[in-house]
């Protein structure tokens, strides 16, 4: 009953922050205790707090402690790779000093433990080789190579200057804040292996992505199995044609066994070997995620032909042109770009990925990419655009406009978002 309170009284705080929230800013409520409450939640509070935090920490200690958290949510920082192998390693030290003698046993082979060291160094090795690869650094050597890879759409991707690297930016490129560099054909920034996902080391990526998954769908299986074979031992289950599980109770002086349902099978797996119990189902789950997040990965990049980055800006483009800002158009020749001048004729064709080249070519650009090739460049080369893609150039006060009227959109809808 107490509990019932509690998750009522829990309920309640809840509906009353939002409540708060939602009205206490409204005109209606001005001079009300809710927007009173609104005031102190929203101003009193915060300000007391920074008060206190000032009496306690000093300003030199507050300053610190914003960069702390700077670095933790804005800067190339090493703590989700190191929450990674603090899990793989502290799985393979539950499985490796629980399992002991129990391989073999009447479920599973004894070649199984070495399954398991090879899958887990196997992922070791590739998670260190991603973290410490090459995205694919746009420089000012491989510059002219990485705009020979791909044409501007002039949808997503006009010929613009990255405001911090000083080169003109190639299609599909992006420049990422935390890796400090412009990344040709760039997917995301993936915070697991603390580097950005790009051209030169995308197909590392997906063997990293393969590499959890075959350990986690293995690791669950030989835990588990290691347990369901412990079980068997000890006369607590079968396993012939269909895993069985069984319990006995006292019928005078003789001990009866009969069949027992699945929840009494896991809470006696439960009772008998806790943690490989728990890391395998621990691992089912780690499976079934890592399942959706490689599916929905690769239906972005191999089936729609788009990076995880041009997946969100094919959503700033469309929310654009739903809004009424930009439009297509054409310049005569058969190509289509945005624009948002209003004078320009409306083009009837459809807005089209020119990227998505079919399944086999788009997985083939993420596991065999052109080459970033270097070159002996003049100072000030880099930031000139190749005759071959300055032929597919179209007008620069395209680009830019457009390009304008897109990230006012984002920031817009970023704010939507928020709000
Ligand atoms: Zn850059
Ligand atoms: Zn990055």
């Amino acid at each position: 009953m107490a509990g019932l309170y509690a998750w009522l009284a829990a309920g309640g705080v809840v509906v009353l922050l939002v409540a708060i929230m939602l009205l206490g800013p409204t005109r209606t409520c001005r001079g009300t205790p809710l927007g009173a409450a609104h005031r102190a939640l929203t101003i009193g509070i915060p300000s007391a707090l920074r008060r206190v935090a000032l009496f306690i920490l000093r300003p030199t200690g507050v300053a610190a402690l914003y960069r702390l958290w700077r670095w933790i949510g804005y800067e190339k920082n090493p703590l989700t790779q190191l929450f990674f192998l603090t899990l793989v390693t502290g799985g393979a030290t539950i499985f490796f000093t629980n399992v002991e003698d129990k391989l073999p046993n009447p479920v599973l082979g004894g070649y199984h433990w070495w399954g398991m060291l090879v899958s887990i160094l196997f992922v070791y090795v590739v998670f260190i080789a991603a973290s410490v690869s090459d995205p694919g650094f746009i420089t000012r050597a491989n510059h002219a190579s990485a705009m020979q890879q791909y044409l501007y759409d002039h949808i997503m991707f006009f010929p613009t200057e990255c405001s911090t690297c000083h080169l003109i930016k190639p299609a599909r490129s992006k420049h990422c804040s935390m890796c400090r560099h412009c990344i040709a054909h760039v997917d995301h920034h993936c915070i697991w292996i603390n580097n950005c996902v790009g051209q030169k080391n995308h197909w590392l990526f997906l063997l990293f992505l393969v590499s959890v998954l075959w350990l986690s769908v293995y690791g669950a299986c030989v835990a588990l199995g290691t347990v369901v074979g412990t079980m068997v031992h000890y006369g607590w289950a079968s396993w012939d044609s269909a895993l069985r599980f069984y319990s006995g109770k006292y019928i005078g002086p003789r001990i009866v066994r009969y069949e027992a349902p699945w929840s009494d099978g896991l809470a006696m797996a439960l009772a008998l070997e806790p943690l490989l119990t728990v890391l395998g189902l621990f691992l089912a789950f780690c499976a079934l995620l890592m399942t959706a997040f490689l599916a929905l990965h690769l239906y972005t990049t191999v089936l729609r032909g788009k990076s995880t980055h041009e997946g969100n800006k094919w959503s700033d483009v469309q929310y654009a042109i739903d809004e009424g800002q930009v439009f297509l158009t054409e310049d005569g020749k058969g190509n289509v770009y945005l624009t948002d001048d209003q004078s320009k004729p409306r083009s009837e064709q459809p807005l089209r990925n020119v990227y998505h080249r079919g399944i086999v070519q788009n997985f083939k650009d993420l596991v065999c990419p052109g080459k970033l090739t270097d070159a002996e460049v003049e100072p000030d080369r880099a930031l000139l655009v190749p005759t071959a893609v300055a032929a597919a150039a179209l007008p620069s006060e395209t680009a830019t406009t457009a390009t304008a009227t897109l990230a006012g959109q984002g920031s817009k809808k970023a704010k939507k978002r928020a709000r």
